[in-house]
């Protein structure tokens, strides 16, 4: 795999930064497109532009045909059946989605307990808080140690048969540490419970497949992984979807509609078109599918391991700085995802002195609080985040801009 060869499919990688040539490593936050997936929105919207499953005229069933082509494409990239695919508009939403319909559906309720960890994103704990606080369940945090690893033993711990839903994430957007999800999914079903992984950090960087990691559900965003904004997806293991109620419920989600006097009632489509109310994102699941053709003819496992190679010079870089790094430092349990420090200065500053030599970083909390709390670091890190398009040379650069901002630091 050739980086090189593939940033020529990346338009934005012409522009220049400040007078310098861009150096993107906030891909954790979102990821660039290729000239495939943008040609492909623009052939949408030109050519082929209709609202779906309504009339029967021929573009609204072309418009169709492609919606339900591109679901059955990113469904099987994950290992799922088509119908077992809802698409959503980002990973925030398809975590709400799945926690409100078991609000909805009776599965979370007083008494019963919620599990999540230390190491969530707020999209993957918000949600549990609200629909904790409705149900009036209880919620249980899974800690982690200095390092920001998941404590096995207080999962193990804090595991019970009230616990309904455990919901965890797969790859930490802080740390980049990757969480044993099997382990965790098939010891939640061992005390009658569900599994929800958040999946925002690992579709886009690794092959992640439902069967094999036992969940039940599994949450992602198509912006991490090359494709559009503004689609994403939940998969939902198709026998309890079709358990389960639909928490944002309208057109489009049902088969009959009878309304007596004052009393109505529904009768819901099948798993996936229950939990897809409303006009959907047409050219954003068409998009999402050709980023995911993208990603497969490159091959996940490269992927994979080009961005080990890139975390491996990092963390050699930012070691030899002697900057605060975060994480373990073992680089076979984490993704591409680097957070440091610099001593005497606060990460937006560093942030800023690398934005203004065309280095993009994320600094900040990147909205995991409670973990970069836990982790020292109460106002944030300075997060690069890597992908396939990145090089060992751009880390040289960086390796150099940080130098200079150390020596002024100190
Ligand atoms: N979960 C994790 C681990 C993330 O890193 C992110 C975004 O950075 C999210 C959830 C939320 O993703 P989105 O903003 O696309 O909904």
């Amino acid at each position: 795999m050739n980086p090189y060869e593939i940033r020529k499919d990346f338009p934005i990688f012409s522009r220049k930064v400040h007078g310098k040539s861009l150096i993107y490593f906030d891909n954790a936050a979102t990821s660039q497109r290729p000239i495939q997936v943008l040609e492909a929105i623009e052939n949408f919207y030109r050519n082929q532009n209709a609202n779906i499953g309504r009339s029967v005229h021929e573009l609204a069933l072309s418009a169709t045909e492609t919606y339900e082509a591109s679901r059955k494409i990113v469904a099987t990239f994950l290992g799922a059946k088509p119908d077992e695919l809802v698409f959503t508009k980002n990973t925030t939403e398809s975590i709400n989605m799945a926690a409100y319909s078991l609000l909805v559906s009776g599965i979370i309720d007083r008494g019963s307990e919620i599990m999540i960890t230390r190491m969530e994103h707020h999209s993957n704990l918000l949600p549990w808080v609200t629909v904790a606080k409705l149900a009036k369940a209880e919620l249980r945090v899974v800690e982690v140690s200095d390092n920001g690893r998941l404590s096995m033993d207080d999962f193990y711990r804090k595991l019970s048969d009230k616990t309904r839903v455990v919901a965890v994430t797969h790859a930490s957007n802080v740390t980049g540490v990757v969480n044993p999800v099997r382990e965790i999914c098939e010891e939640a079903h061992k005390h009658g419970a569900l599994c929800l992984v958040d999946g925002a950090q690992s579709v886009p960087h690794m092959k992640v497949d439902v069967n094999t990691m036992k969940a039940d559900f599994l949450a992602f965003s198509g912006h991490k992984m090359l494709g559009p904004m503004g689609i994403g997806g939940l998969f939902i293991r198709r026998e309890l979807g079709e358990r389960l109620d639909p928490p944002f419920p309208g057109g489009g989600a049902i088969s009959l509609v009878g309304c007596e006097v004052d009393r109505c009632t529904a009768e819901w489509l099948s798993m996936p078109h229950k939990f897809e109310a409303g006009t959907p994102n047409v050219a954003g699941a068409l998009g999402l599918s050709v980023a995911v053709e993208y990603l497969e003819k490159i091959g996940l496992e490269n992927i994979e391991a080009h961005e080990k190679r890139l975390l491996e010079k990092g963390m050699e870089i930012l070691s030899g700085l002697g900057v605060k790094l975060y994480g373990p430092e073992e680089t076979r349990e984490r993704i591409g995802v680097l957070s440091f420090n610099i001593e005497g200065m606060t990460p937006h500053e560093v942030a800023q002195l690398l934005d203004s030599e065309g280095i993009a970083v994320r600094s900040g909390h990147h909205c995991a609080l409670p973990l970069v709390k836990r982790l020292g670091a109460p106002m944030g890190t300075v997060r690069a985040s890597f992908y396939l398009y990145n090089t060992l040379e751009e880390l040289e650069t960086f390796g150099e801009v940080l130098r200079k901002i150390k020596i002024l630091a100190s």
